[in-house]
C-alpha cells in the first residue's frame, strides 16, 4: 500500500534510531544529521517498510521506517531498469526495499552498487538474487569475499543488538507499569526479530569491481562511480548523477563526522578535497538526510585535521588510547555541534594504528 504524505523532516526518526542502537556505525560525538530544509518538503511515499523521498527525477532516497539502525539506500529508476545503491543491513530489510521499489516501478532491478563493505550497507545483497549485478570497489570485493562475518564492525553490531535485547528483557522483568511494559515489549519484539534476521546473513561480494572510475549508461541516464581516495574505508565509492547534480556520498561524507574505526583519517581530508571537484548541488549521505551546503565538507575536513593532529601529538607523548580518547577536545567545531570533550576510543585506536604503519 502506498501513501503520499508530506513530511517536515526525518531527523527525529533518525535520531531515535541512532539512540536506540547507540549509533555505532553512523557517527559519534553526538552529532546528529539535521535536515537543512532543502528537500524536506518534497513528496514522500510511505510503504509498509520504507519512506521513499524523491530527491531527483526518478531518484528516491529509501529509508526504513523501523526504529532500528540501518543505512540509506538510493533508488535510481532508469528508462527500462532500476539501479540501487546499498542493500541495507539484513536480507529482511533488503526484501522490504525491493518490495517498495516494486510499488514505484515495474522496471526490473538490474544493478546494485555497494558504496562500501560495511554490514549496514551490504548485508542485504543476497536478497537481490543472482540476476542482479553487484558493483563495488576492488577493496569492497576483497573485504566481502574474505571473512565479512569476522569484521569488527559486524561482530560489534551483532553483540550490541544481543546486549540491547537482554537489557530490554531485564527491564521488562522489573517494570510494573502496564503502559511502560507494553512499550518495552514492543521494542523487544522488533529487536528480537532483527536479531533473528541476522542469522540469515550470507554475504555476497560484488561481481563487478572498479579501482578508479566506472560509468553506467542506462537509457538516457548517466551514472558515474568514482573512487576519490581512501576515507571511511579503503574503498568508498561516490555515485554521481551529472544530469541531476546529485552525489550519493555513502559514509565518506555525512552531515558530520563519520565512524572512524576502519578509516584513513590522514588521507580523508584530501579525498574530500577530490570530492569537491564534482559539480553537485545535492549530497545524499549513507545515513541521515540529504543536504545542499557544500561548506559542510570544509567543516568535516577541519574536524578530521584537528582530530589527527591532536591524536598524533598524544601518540608521540606515549598517551594510552583510553586517555587520549578522553582528552581529545573538538568542541571548537561548533559548526558540527560538537559539545562534549572526548571521542570514540576506536577512532583513536585506528589513528594510532595508522601512525604505527598499519594499512
Ligand atoms: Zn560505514
Amino acid at each position: 500500500m502506498i501513501q503520499i504524505t508530506r513530511v517536515a523532516s526525518y531527523s527525529a526518526a533518525l535520531l531515535a534510531a541512532l539512540l536506540i542502537t547507540g549509533g555505532a556505525v553512523a557517527e559519534d560525538d553526538g552529532v546528529v544529521a539535521e535536515d537543512d530544509g532543502a528537500v524536506a518538503n518534497n513528496d514522500v511515499i510511505t510503504t509498509d517498510t520504507h519512506r521513499l523521498q524523491k530527491v531527483a527525477d526518478g531518484v528516491y532516497l529509501a529509508q526504513s521506517t523501523a526504529r532500528i539502525f540501518n543505512s540509506n539506500a538510493l533508488i535510481i529508476i532508469n528508462e527500462s531498469d532500476v539501479t540501487v545503491i546499498d542493500s541495507h543491513i539484513t536480507p529482511t530489510k533488503a526484501r522490504g526495499l525491493i518490495a517498495s521499489i516494486k510499488q514505484l516501478t515495474s522496471n526490473p532491478i538490474t544493478t546494485l552498487i555497494n558504496s562500501h563493505f560495511h554490514y549496514d550497507h551490504s548485508h542485504g545483497n543476497q536478497a537481490f538474487g543472482p540476476d542482479v549485478q553487484i558493483i563495488g570497489h576492488e577493496y569492497t570485493r576483497m573485504k566481502m569475499a574474505g571473512k565479512p562475518l569476522e569484521e569488527g564492525t559486524f561482530m560489534r553490531g551483532k553483540a550490541g543488538n544481543i546486549a540491547r535485547l537482554t537489557r530490554l528483557q531485564q527491564e521488562l522483568d522489573t517494570t510494573e507499569d502496564a503502559e511502560r511494559r507494553e512499550e518495552i515489549a514492543a521494542q523487544a519484539k522488533v529487536l528480537a526479530a532483527h536479531v533473528e534476521a541476522w542469522n540469515e546473513i550470507d554475504p555476497v561480494a560484488p561481481s563487478v569491481t572498479l579501482n578508479d572510475r566506472l560509468t553506467l549508461f542506462r537509457g538516457s541516464r548517466e551514472i558515474q562511480l568514482h573512487f576519490m581516495g581512501r576515507a571511511h574505508t579503503g574503498g568508498d565509492l561516490v555515485v554521481y548523477l551529472p544530469a541531476d547534480k546529485l552525489a550519493f556520498t555513502g559514509d565518506m561524507m555525512l552531515q558530520g563526522p563519520s565512524w572512524l574505526g576502519d578509516g584513513y583519517v590522514d588521507e580523508w581530508v584530501q579525498t574530500l578535497e577530490n570530492l569537491k571537484g564534482l559539480d553537485f548541488t545535492l549530497m545524499v549521505p549513507g545515513h541521515g538526510s540529504p543536504f545542499t551546503d557544500r561548506k559542510v565538507i570544509d567543516y568535516v575536513q577541519a574536524y578530521y585535521e584537528d582530530l589527527w593532529d591532536q591524536v598524533a601529538k598524544m601518540h608521540k607523548d606515549g598517551t594510552s588510547v583510553a586517555d587520549a580518547a578522553k582528552a581529545v577536545d573538538l568542541t571548537s567545531h561548533t559548526n558540527l555541534r560538537i559539545t562534549r570533550v572526548g571521542t570514540d576510543p576506536l577512532a583513536v585506536a585506528r589513528i594510532y594504528q595508522r601512525l604505527e604503519g598499519a594499512d
